[in-house]
């Protein structure tokens, strides 16, 4: 493995594998486990975003993803495993831990709780808690298997970017700077959800939600109070329990975004912009240089972080999103995201 000598300088060769979705073939598998095994890092298609992955009890391993993003050392990262064993070996559990797993695994949903010592305070951020999370994606399952080792991966961007969806997203941020990327088209049929996924700290009796995502608020609420007769509470500004990563702008095109409101049937205050890119779910009574409008709250959340990266590639001076008020679903994910990348 001779480009993971020269990592420092981020001009390792990247290898680039697509990998089918349906039957991932075991022989890039193989290839991409024994890159994770030997302290490199991989890109992989999840059900959120693309992950950058790399052995997460290897402190090592995971320095080079704070390097390769360029990522505070103090934002925690995920780890990603795909049986509830793993989690044990790695976090202490309680009933209501193993219940909300075995309702909401796998999926978009990440679980933060009290870390065993054998995380490395590197992987948890120096934190005494540490996040896990079981994806919905065959790749990412089979990826962790035949690594054989729960996987550390956060977004595979630039820290600030807009989160990968798809492998041109991967590349441009990552190529020379990681040892492989395996990407596929289409990797869970159609069914992936384009931002990240729902954080909850369940390390105490009160359950915070640290960051909405792709598993909706109102069904871990319900869950919660029929079983457990609590429902989830936000941190507030002074709690430790908070999401270190939530602090920062993120998300973010090179190219400004603004907001706008659709009310009664109208924009509020929309102005022509010539120059500027449109996107929302509602057809702009203005004029723009592009415009983009999805039928649901499912796509445009889908479809958010490509079209902030493709409106910057085409020159556009700006972006202006609609925020929709619907924070059901994923509403309330997607009007995080839209919120951040439009923060000063
Ligand atoms: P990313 O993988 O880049 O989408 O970010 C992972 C998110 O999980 C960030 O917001 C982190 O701050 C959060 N996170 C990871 N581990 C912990 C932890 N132990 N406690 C609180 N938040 C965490
Ligand atoms: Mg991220």
């Amino acid at each position: 493995m001779s480009e993971l000598k020269n990592f420092k300088n981020f001009k390792i060769k990247t290898l680039k594998y697509r990998i089918n979705y349906l039957e991932p073939e075991a022989k890039i598998l193989e290839q991409a486990a024994q890159i994770i095994n030997h302290g490199g890092l991989v890109a992989f298609p999840t059900e959120t975003v693309y992950g950058l992955g790399a052995d997460a009890l290897n402190a090592d391993a995971v320095k080079k993803i704070y390097e390769a993003k360029g990522r505070p050392s103090n934002n925690p990262l995920i780890l990603h495993i795909n049986n509830l064993n793993q989690a044990e070996d790695l976090v202490y559990l309680d009933d209501r831990a193993y219940s909300l797993m075995r309702e909401f695994w796998p999926g978009p949903i990440t679980f933060v709780l009290k870390a065993k010592s054998i995380i490395p305070l590197e992987t948890r951020g120096g934190l005494d808690t540490a996040a896990l999370r079981m994806p919905d994606n065959k790749i990412a399952y089979k990826l962790i298997e035949a690594a054989n080792t729960p996987i550390a991966a956060p977004s595979a961007n630039i820290s600030g970017r807009p989160s990968p969806t798809d492998f041109n997203a991967v590349s441009q941020d990552m190529d020379g700077r990681i040892d492989m990327i395996l990407y596929s088209d289409n990797n869970n049929l159609n069914k992936n959800i384009g931002i990240e996924s729902t954080v909850i700290d369940i390390s105490d009796e009160q359950p915070l939600l640290l960051r909405a995502g792709g598993t909706p608020k109102e069904l871990i609420d319900k869950f919660l109070l029929k079983n457990f007769n609590v429902k989830l509470e936000k941190p507030d500004e002074q709690s430790k329990r908070r999401s270190p990563g939530t602090r920062y702008r993120h998300y973010a095109p090179l190219i400004p975004v603004k907001i706008c409101y659709f009310k009664d049937n109208n924009f509020i205050d929309l102005k022509d912009n010539s120059e500027w890119g449109f996107i929302g779910l509602h057809e702009p009574n203005k004029i723009f240089k592009k415009v983009l409008i999805f039928k649901s709250l499912e796509s445009y959340a889908r479809e958010l972080f490509k079209s902030f990266r493709e409106f910057e590639a085409e020159g556009l001076q700006g972006i202006i999103a609609e925020l929709p008020d619907d924070e059901t679903g994923v509403g309330l994910g997607l009007r995080d995201r839209i919120l951040r990348a439009s923060a000063l």
